[in-house]
């Protein structure tokens, strides 16, 4: 297999377009077969349809877009009992501003405000740490999502609330992990994922020593990608690389950021607070071990069972395929609200709302294929 081009000095120069033309050339000359390629990561989808990388690839590379948008996978039960905790008179609900679009059944975070709802964005857990400790009279919870990119810091913030004795914060625990929804989109009779580009922020926390036996028991090659245009160009000819000699391995793209092991301090973080639970991915369903709950030791910073949120019964769109669309088996633009009744400005499902999410990629990036 021919080598790639050097590595850069500057992160300008991951947007160099020789460079990235270079490495293109590359993947046109090793690729013979047709291949169906998944990049697990919203921030990487957005990036292929911004940079229009996928119309250099030659036609015989098919992108399909995965589930790593973690707004997009909130369960909508999530997302009701949000809504019904911010209602509550004595709450102030904190969270990422993205989450204050998605539509739950009867409305979003939004939609609370506007009726009177404390509902505040932050940009860190720590925030709301804050919040709780300059309003002792109020009941502050943060809504915990995102993968493991933002587990250490969401079990930071209860471990922080704990050595303060603050007794009126809480965290919505919505985290999700990446190796379940692998297991799940490649042991699904519906797959047609030959390939993964892992996605480079969870294996700079997570390293990637999880990916091994998944690559070897489904037989698809993986490899740690980056987010620049070049970082993509180089985990596309590597993953093509493995596909054309036949070879299953994982291999990392993205050596810069991510090593084998990740960051174990960041590791051991989030096992000292939290433990995989199964939970349930908007429009996916239910997958084994691919959250992360509190252990029982922290169970009283969980706002599920302070606020007795736990039974809310959810209605999902009918007309929203998110579920496929999140799985890689349909395009957003299979959907047929796409575009019509479902747009950034008037979302039915999480995909379009985020910055993440595939279906505002096609939409804003007027892919129509
Ligand atoms: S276009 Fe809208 S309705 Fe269709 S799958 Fe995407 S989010 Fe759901």
């Amino acid at each position: 297999m021919p080598t790639e081009s050097g590595m850069p000095g500057f992160l300008s120069g991951y947007r160099d377009a020789d460079r990235v033309k270079k490495v293109i050339e590359q993947i046109h000359q090793i690729t013979n077969q047709t291949w169906t390629l998944m990049e697990i990561c919203g921030g990487q989808t957005h990036a292929i349809m911004q940079f229009g990388l996928d119309q250099l690839f030659p036609e015989k590379i098919e992108l399909v877009h995965g589930p790593g948008c973690p707004v997009c996978v909130t369960a909508l039960e999530l997302i009701d009992q949000a809504l019904w905790i911010a209602q509550q008179a004595n709450v102030i609900f904190t969270s990422f501003g993205d989450m204050l679009r998605v539509p739950g059944s009867t409305g979003n975070l939004f939609s609370v405000r506007a009726s009177g709802g404390q509902v505040r964005v932050v940009y860190s857990p720590m925030d709301a740490v804050k919040i709780a400790q300059e309003n002792p009279e109020k009941e502050v919870v943060f809504f915990a999502i995102g993968f493991e990119t933002t587990a250490p810091a969401n079990a930071m913030a209860v471990l922080q609330a704990e050595k303060m004795g603050l007794q009126n914060f809480s965290i919505l625990p919505a985290n999700v992990c990446v190796p379940p929804a692998m297991h799940a989109i490649l042991s699904s009779p519906a797959n047609r994922i030959q390939g993964f580009l892992a996605a480079g922020h969870v294996c700079a926390v997570m390293g990637y020593w999880e990916y091994p036996p998944i690559a070897k028991q489904y037989q698809t090659p993986m490899v740690v990608t980056g987010f620049e245009p070049l970082d993509l160009v180089r985990g596309v000819y590597k993953t093509i690389g493995m596909l054309e000699e036949g070879r299953v391995d994982v291999e990392n793209a993205y050596p810069r950021a991510v090593t084998f092991e990740g960051n174990q301090v960041a590791q051991s973080l989030i096992m000292q607070v939290f433990e995989p639970v199964d939970r349930n991915w908007r429009g996916i369903g239910t997958i084994p071990k691919s959250g992360y709950g509190l252990q029982e030791n922290y169970q009283g910073f969980d706002a599920t069972h302070r606020f007795d949120a736990g039974n809310i019964q959810t209605a999902e769109s009918e007309l929203c395929i998110a579920g496929q669309v999140l799985q890689g088996i349909k395009k957003p633009v299979e959907c047929p609200a796409f575009g019509s009744l479902c747009t950034p400005q008037s979302p039915l499902g999480a995909p379009m709302v985020s910055a993440e999410g595939a279906c505002a990629a096609y939409y804003q990036y007027k892919r129509e294929t």
